[in-house]
């Protein structure tokens, strides 16, 4: 179910713009509107689920993986790239709409941060 007030079930509508980079029937990707890498890919539920923390349906949890790696190995990452799921108040997350980073492009620094 979409939640009213929430961008990525607007963009996954398509209420709102954003550049898709993937669609299937569980998953949708979109490039970060603000990215940190040269790389970065937004990987996103198409049902509405708040966070990691939600998240009941393996199928689907093995399905954002999934895509994520696929969408890195398409995007030329071999050198090495990051997946982040910031998750909740006290992980940084500021979208309340489950969504993998896949950052990459450049060396990352150390710190686990989608703002290295
Ligand atoms: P998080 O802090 O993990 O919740 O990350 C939210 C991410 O969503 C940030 O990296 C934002 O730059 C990105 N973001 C916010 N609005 C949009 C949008 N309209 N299109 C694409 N990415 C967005
Ligand atoms: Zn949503």
């Amino acid at each position: 179910m979409a939640s009213d007030d929430c961008i990525f079930c607007k963009i996954r509508a398509g209420s709102i713009p954003g550049k898709k980079l993937f669609e299937d029937e569980l998953v949708f990707a979109i490039a970060d509107i603000h990215p940190q890498a040269p790389t970065h890919i937004l990987v996103i539920p198409k049902e509405h689920v708040a966070s990691l923390w939600e998240l009941a349906d393996e199928r689907l949890a093995g399905r954002l993986l999934f895509v994520a790696a696929e969408l890195a190995r398409e995007a030329r990452l071999a050198e090495g790239w990051r997946l982040i799921v910031n998750t909740r108040e006290h992980g940084g997350q500021e979208v309340s709409h489950l969504h993998l980073h896949v950052l990459g492009g450049r060396a990352l620094g150390r710190m686990l941060s989608a703002r290295t």
